[in-house]
């Protein structure tokens, strides 16, 4: 009999739950089926996110192709793919997969259990993801945690799994490639989609080149995390988010490594920030609407700005703001920004511009690499006051304030604001509040160089507290 390894955001063979379940439960005749469900709703085609998890994909591919493993593409209607799928192969007894516990991903997997099991086909799915199932943490009366510092006290409480390994020589006993490219419709569809990709992120994907990332982490980063983390100039942060989003390490790869090394401040405020990654999924999983629906009820009825020029501005980063348009020409740049900076942007969207947050949260999944629902969703309600605990509403962040904090030499501005390259560090965070000094000392006419603040940011502070007012 066949067994399907339906493989997702989990590119990876090292302790990916579901597929190793499926070699471990097979039976020496049992055959073993790799498949990929092309889902033509979530293409982003042209974005950073979409050209990241294709070259990731592909990525795999390769690695499977290296070890003589064929991958069956699907592509179309979902439930048309698997029907497909179950005429193709006439004796698929079971699927495995690894579940979304949220969002979009949910539906989509309930579907598609639903549609199996009344086929008699056995599905057998796995909580792979995260470290704790959306479920896990509970209070004592069953119910969810709606704050952080109590939920993370729980979490905390502890996490003992063995990473899952793979036995190679069985998956080569038992892998099925006898199907014809032509029988999976996915096939073409595949390398169209890895023929268009814009940005070729390929060096930056692999399963080998995530442990090296993470063991460059552990060996340089880790002990001094809880005091570089905050600085965007230093590249003082793992890197490792859009190898997890995508699944190229396993969460517990990263864990278990972790929990191996001396006690150091940096660890514990690391693991903390894991623990936030648990909690927004848990948080998406309970609020299924926060796509586009506040949490806090009395939100849901601010009235929004929608103006496209300065939305334009801020994305393209001439808002006059020199560290969030350093942030976001960043974005645009390399399809990352740092966590301090994502803090600042969309702040600034929100409290200075007064836009709505969900234009924000969509050009965000558009341009990140490490584009995860459930993270950036809960960080944009966190930045924008309108989650489960988020950043109180009259805490409007300064943008200049903030860059004099965390980059006060402007080294991260003038990377990525060239044209600033020439202004002194003093006047670097709000040139134009020097437009003599600058002229006068230095004979720089910054009109000519970069624009002017579009906004007043202490009184666009009054306003935003003034619309949450209500
Ligand atoms: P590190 O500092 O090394 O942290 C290690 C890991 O912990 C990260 O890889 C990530 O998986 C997790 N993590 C860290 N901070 C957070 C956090 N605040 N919330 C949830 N998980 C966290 N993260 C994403 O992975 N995808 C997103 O789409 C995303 N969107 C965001 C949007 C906004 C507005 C904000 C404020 C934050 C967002 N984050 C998102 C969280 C955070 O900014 C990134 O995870 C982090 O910057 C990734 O860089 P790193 O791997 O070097 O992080």
């Amino acid at each position: 009999q066949i067994s399907i390894v339906w493989i997702r955001n989990d590119l990876r063979f090292h302790d990916n739950t579901a597929l190793v379940q499926a070699i471990n439960d097979a039976q020496e005749n049992d055959r073993l089926v790799f498949a990929f469900y092309l889902d033509p709703k979530q293409f982003k085609i042209g974005s950073n996110s979409h050209d990241y998890f294709f070259s990731s994909l592909n990525s795999f591919y390769k690695n499977c192709l290296e070890k003589g493993i064929n991958i069956y593409f699907l592509y179309g209607d979902i439930l048309n793919c698997f029907d497909e799928l179950l005429n193709n192969f006439k004796n698929i007894k079971k699927i495995y997969f690894n579940v979304d516990e949220y969002g979009y991903g949910e539906m989509r997997d309930k579907k598609v259990t639903n549609f199996l099991k009344e086929r008699d086909i056995e599905v057998l799915s796995y909580h792979d993801h995260y470290l704790h199932s959306a479920k896990d943490i509970r209070k004592n009366d069953n119910s969810h945690y709606k704050i952080f510092t109590p939920y993370y006290n729980k979490w905390r409480e502890g996490f003992k799994e063995e990473e899952l390994e793979v036995d190679y020589d069985k998956l080569m006993k038992i892998i099925f490639n006898d199907f014809k490219d032509n029988d999976a419709l996915g096939k073409d569809k595949f390398y169209e989609l890895i023929d268009n990709i814009k940005r070729d992120f390929s060096l930056f994907t692999g399963e080998e080149k995530a442990r090296k990332v993470l063991k460059d982490f552990l060996n340089l980063k880790l002990s001094k995390y809880d005091n570089n983390r905050d600085y965007p100039s230093i590249d003082g942060t793992s890197r490792l988010s859009c190898f997890l989003s995508t699944g190229q390490i396993s969460i517990r790869e990263v864990y278990n490594n972790i929990i191996k090394m001396p006690p150091s401040n940096g660890k514990e405020v690391f693991l903390k920030e894991l623990a936030w990654r648990d909690f927004y999924n848990m948080i998406y999983h309970f609020y299924p609407n926060q796509h586009n629906e506040e949490i806090i009820e009395k939100y849901r009825n601010i009235s929004w700005s929608y103006d496209e020029e300065n939305f334009k501005k801020w994305k393209e980063g001439h808002t006059g703001f020199p560290i969030v348009d350093a942030a976001m020409r960043q974005l645009k740049e390399e399809g990352w920004m740092h966590n301090r900076l994502r803090m600042i942007v969309a702040s600034f969207l929100v409290k200075d511009l007064l836009i709505d947050w969900r234009m924000g949260e969509k050009y965000f999944s558009e341009m990140l690499i490490d584009y995860d629902s459930a993270s950036n969703i809960g960080g944009w309600q966190w930045a924008s006051s309108v989650g489960l605990d988020a950043a109180p509403y009259f805490r409007v962040f300064n943008p200049t304030t903030q860059s004099q904090k965390f980059d006060p030499e402007g080294q991260f501005i003038k990377k990525y604001v060239k044209e600033l390259i020439s202004i002194p560090n003093t006047y670097i965070h709000e040139p134009y509040r020097y437009i003599k000094q600058l002229n006068n000392q230095y004979g720089i006419e910054i009109e000519r160089l970069y624009p002017k603040p579009i906004v007043d940011h202490k009184m666009q502070r009054l306003r935003a507290i003034e619309m949450f007012n209500i």
